[in-house]
């Protein structure tokens, strides 16, 4: 796991996932270990090979999906546009309402083919207007702001090393799309590849509408322009930032500061640009070609990003016959509505799924701690409070798109278009004019409790801490069991970092079973004849029994965890406890248990082990009997949670 500032900087604050800094050795000599086959026996070898299936066919993995998987998914895609949303209670599902809007007006009888010529054509208004170069580049600007196409320039709002950490609206080269590079097919076997490229120009020109000799004339013009851009490509190119007065006086041809503030939608003083020698260039490059040439050129942009150019590409059936088919209202919505079906897919899959597991783990302590023998009723009343007020910052590996803006009233598919593409625009814009919109970086897996609310990072809504598409004990097994983990150290007595609110019976009687858990955990051996500090470990290995007992409570309260269906040959209890090794088994890093060093984490056999043998339910769950290795009695379980 990738350490950082961040990670590093919460180890201090009760963090949990320090990467276990080495691998506990089982106190049995290895050649018996091997014999291990019971759960009873030892956990950790009993569960580390077995597998759990994680929803995803074939194995594949969550963030692939979500990536190339899911825009094709038209099984999913079309089980959300039909199906009115189930879980109104939630407040994440705009965007699947808007979807379902934009679903209703693709139904109105028109037929992918024709619904995709007429936008072509509407699009191509737009150049009408363009008598010199200024009047091109603003064309381009609107170009953009529609989401129609992006030719010339590409626009991210991005940081860089000297932005300062600081997200930065960023000018850099076209994106081409192309199978090749313009680079590439400029060097290496130049003939083949120009040839594959022009055809393919050619028959865009032509499925727009323009004769044969036309097309091929056009795809020329297009290709003597993509070589001229490619020789000014800069791989190497790095950001910098640039006043527009500057750039202006580079360029007096074309109103920069009023072409960037236009695009940004408010005046700026200045701009980041990547390959900066390329827009100071773009000037002389469009005087090479007459005007007429770039109209082409701009033609081809729209036509290369629009939805003729992907039925183009995926669908020549509906080409050829024209004529309305059954699912062409949901191909329309797919490919206008792929980031309303992204967004879609993150709430069903994380947002809510997460909200409805702190929902579960704030009533399962509330009602475990109604119970506890050791906690006095005036505390009892302070936890309970604490718990279901203590605000949790869950911060996404992605940004979350809301939507309560986008208008799509409209039974016109065509005005629906229209606002969508250029709400996604805005969207893009917003994150500049919003940085706290953005995603948290995914390689910070790690979680805390900062003495004010539960933060948890990226990182840790991926594997192998959550699946999206598993079943709900792996979920409360792995991530449930990390969130409630951090809430137990919210509400442990023996914490040093605040005052306390227990009294001191309360203290006393927490600290006798923090005795317990002590020498339990000083029983295990880190490696050869080194043991584990019980004591060192102490907050950590409080929170791991509380995380995972907690997690496994507010398992039961979904309607897996009240059911008996078995995955994979394992019942719903034995995933969540099989899902918990899972955590700390990926985690494991053998090479790591040379270099010992005192932690307050204990290592991971501990981790996996050291809980297990206090929970009731693992005993049932496992048929754990007396005469195996890890059974505890009843009475000496440790309860602390
Ligand atoms: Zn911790």
């Amino acid at each position: 796991m990738k350490q950082n500032l961040f990670s590093l900087t919460s180890i201090f604050l009760g963090c949990l996932l320090h990467l276990p800094p080495a691998f506990a050795q089982n106190r049995q000599p290895l050649d018996t270990q091997q014999q291990k086959q019971t759960a009873g026996d030892d956990f950790y070898q009993y569960a580390i090979d077995k597998k759990l299936s994680l929803g995803l066919p074939n194995g594949q993995n969550p963030n692939t999906y979500l990536q190339q998987g899911l825009q094709s998914d038209y099984a999913y895609i079309e089980t959300i546009v039909k199906k009115s949303s189930q879980n109104k209670a939630l407040n994440n599902n705009i965007a699947k309402q808007k979807l379902q809007e934009f679903y209703l007006s693709a139904k109105s009888g028109i037929s992918s083919y024709e619904l995709a010529r007429k936008i072509f054509q509407q699009d191509m208004q737009h150049l009408k207007g363009i008598n010199n170069y200024a009047d091109l580049m603003s064309a381009c600007v609107y170009l953009h702001k529609n989401n129609i196409a992006k030719p010339l320039f590409s626009l991210a709002i991005t940081k860089h090393n000297l932005s300062r950490g600081l997200y930065v609206p960023t000018l850099s080269t076209e994106e081409n799309n192309l199978a090749y590079s313009p680079v590439q097919f400029l060097q290496a076997n130049e003939k083949s590849a120009m040839f594959h490229v022009a055809q393919d120009i050619t028959a865009l020109f032509k499925l727009a509408g323009h004769a044969s000799s036309e097309s091929l004339a056009y795809s020329q013009t297009v290709l003597k322009i993509m070589q001229q851009l490619a020789r000014l490509e800069n791989p190497s190119a790095t950001a910098e930032k640039l006043s527009l007065k500057d750039w202006q006086a580079h360029s007096p041809q074309l109103p920069w500061p009023e072409l960037v503030s236009d695009l940004l939608g408010k005046p700026v003083d200045d701009i980041w640009l990547i390959n900066t020698a390329y827009f100071f260039k773009l000037e002389s490059l469009l005087n090479q070609f007459p005007l007429a040439d770039w109209k082409v050129y701009l033609e081809y942009a729209i036509l290369r990003n629009s939805f003729l150019n992907q039925l183009h590409q995926e669908d020549v059936a509906s080409l050829q016959t024209k004529k309305l088919k059954k699912s062409d209202a949901l191909h329309i919505t797919a490919f206008y509505g792929k980031d309303l079906i992204k967004q879609t897919y993150l709430n069903d899959f994380y947002i809510d799924k997460v909200d409805v597991m702190l929902r579960n783990l704030k009533i399962a302590f509330e009602q475990q701690i109604t119970t506890l023998e050791w906690m006095s009723a005036p505390s009892k009343k302070i936890a309970i409070h604490k718990i279901k007020t203590v605000p949790f910052s869950i911060l996404y590996p992605f940004s979350i798109k809301k939507y309560q803006d986008l208008n799509l009233h409209s039974k016109d598919i065509y005005e629906n278009i229209t606002a969508l593409r250029a709400y996604n625009f805005q969207e893009k814009l917003n994150s500049f004019h919003k940085p706290s919109e953005y995603p948290a970086p995914n390689d910070i897996a790690n979680g805390y409790f900062d003495g004010q609310e539960i933060k948890i990072f990226g990182g840790l809504l991926q594997a192998p801490y959550f699946y999206p598409h598993a079943d709900d004990a792996i979920n409360y097994g792995t991530l449930g069991a990390i969130i409630a983990h951090e809430m137990t150290h919210m509400l442990d007595p023996m914490r040093k970092s605040e005052p306390t609110f227990y009294n001191q019976t309360d203290q006393d009687a927490f600290a006798h079973k923090a005795k317990e858990l002590i020498d339990q955990y000083s029983n295990y051996y880190v490696i050869d004849s080194i043991r584990l500090d019980g004591a060192i470990t102490l907050s950590e290995n409080i929170a791991d029994l509380g995380g995972l007992s907690m997690a496994y409570k507010a398992f039961k309260l979904t309607k897996q965890g009240q059911g008996n269906r078995k995955i994979d040959g394992f019942t719903a209890d034995q995933r969540v406890f099989l899902a918990w090794a899972k955590v700390w088994k990926d985690s494991y890093i053998p090479e790591s248990a040379a270099s010992y060093k005192p932690d307050p984490h204990p290592p991971g056999t501990a981790r996996i082990n050291g809980p297990v043998v206090n929970i009731d339910a693992w005993y049932e769950a496992f048929q754990v009997k007396q005469a195996d290795n890890m059974y505890k009695p009843q009475d000496k379980r440790i309860k602390m949670w």
